[in-house]
């Protein structure tokens, strides 16, 4: 028998080792995996640059309280400030924490500017925004939050792609909207880059803030080293985590000067948050992810997935509704229910996962080769072959 709660579904298979895109199994066999452990493993499994800092940091310091300085961890955000809008960072351990984070340095600022009624955070209804308390309940999901209760205030919810919805959702107690530049469980829908535009002027017409949950999107995924920047919108603040340790948890919120002085000493803290070892590996992972030349490979395989992609889709349109995302950020969205289609996946040794409105999310590390592709995109085609 298992000691761990049932908390997960999980598929009866466990892994032993990986390698670049590969995963090993107990039992013997070796399967592509698309799944990475849901755009974390950003560098695929075991990559060499990532053991090296690993082995290096581990030897010299892994852990020391936040009442101190860590110069890793100011080297990491300085590059994460260089990159990107930010002029500051708070470091976290995952994904829901970033968020978290987002959610306080909006109130914080709000209240720092003596409009404390300024508290309640607009997000899409059905979106993903992490687990915690207050999480679920920003995601607006039934799901997620049944048997939760009670319910936790200063949320609101808008319809994904409503406007009407939207406009009518602020009122004077908002203080920001908060959404997935791309929305990952929620099924891989792209906020297309105009609506980003419109949603900046409509927060600067309002006086409230932006915040773009990149937690999965952002690092590169989607081709650029935040899928925002294509837009040239400027959000206000920014959690990330997922593909940053690409593999060691972290988790991070980027924010702007305005909002940042908000976060006087005692606002916010994290006893794990931005430790040496987690920051040593993610300045190995951001000099390699945010390169020009890598961001530009990325580009070109996705490219050239999604050709391929749209192509099954012609050729089975009876199972393939649409193919969704951007980067290698992808959902295969099915006519039906996806359960049977992604076991079979994994029969012929792909392993992909689910996302809402029956899409199989495809999800190849960020050095993914053309041949891995390649190979995927003949299971896919067997697996279409024999269901249609
Ligand atoms: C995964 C995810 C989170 C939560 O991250 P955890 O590390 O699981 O807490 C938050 N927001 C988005 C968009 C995500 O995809």
């Amino acid at each position: 028998m298992s000691y761990l709660a049932k908390n997960y579904n999980r598929k009866k298979i466990s892994f032993k080792f990986g390698k670049g895109s590969y995963l090993y199994s107990t039992n013997g066999k070796k399967y592509l995996d698309f799944v990475q452990g849901i755009a974390v493993n950003s560098l695929g499994h075991a990559h060499p640059k990532l053991i090296k800092t690993i082995r290096n940091q581990s030897k010299k310091l892994w852990h020391v309280s936040n009442a101190f300085q860590i110069p890793e961890g100011e080297k990491l955000a300085k590059k994460l400030c260089h990159k990107t809008f930010a002029d500051y960072v708070i470091f976290q351990n995952s994904g829901t924490e970033a968020t978290e984070a987002a959610i306080k340095v909006a109130r914080r600022y709000f209240y720092s500017i003596g409009k404390p009624h300024k508290n309640r955070i607009l997000c899409v209804k059905n979106s993903f925004h992490g687990r915690t308390i207050a999480a679920i309940f920003a995601s607006g999901s039934n799901k997620m939050i049944e048997g939760f209760g009670p319910k936790v205030p200063g949320f609101d919810h808008f319809i994904f792609g409503n406007h009407k919805s939207l406009k009518r959702s602020i009122t004077k107690n908002t203080a920001a909207i908060m959404v997935e530049t791309i929305m990952g469980e929620g099924g891989i829908k792209v906020i297309p880059d105009w609506c980003l535009k419109e949603l900046r002027k409509l927060c600067n017409k309002k006086k409230i803030l932006l915040i773009l949950d990149e937690v999965q999107c952002g690092i590169s995924r989607s081709g650029d080293f935040l899928a925002f920047e294509k837009s040239k919108v400027k959000p206000d603040i920014v959690p990330i985590a997922k593909g940053i340790g690409g593999g060691f948890p972290i988790g991070a919120v980027l924010m702007n000067k305005k909002v940042a002085a908000g976060m006087t000493p005692g606002t916010h803290g994290s006893t794990f948050g931005g430790n040496p070892l987690a920051m040593a590996v993610g300045n190995t992972v951001i000099d390699i992810v945010s390169s020009k030349k890598f961001l530009n490979n990325v580009k070109t395989l996705s490219k050239y997935f999604y050709l391929r992609l749209n192509k099954l889709k012609e050729k089975y349109p009876k199972i393939i509704k649409e193919i969704r995302g951007r980067g290698l950020l992808i959902g295969l969205q099915l006519h039906k229910d996806q359960s049977k289609f992604i076991k079979k996946l994994m029969e012929n040794k792909l392993l992909t996962i689910r996302a809402a409105e029956n899409v199989v999310r495809i999800l190849p590390p960020l050095n993914v080769k053309k041949n891995e592709i390649n190979e995927s995109l003949r299971i896919i085609t067997n697996v279409c072959e024999k269901l249609k």
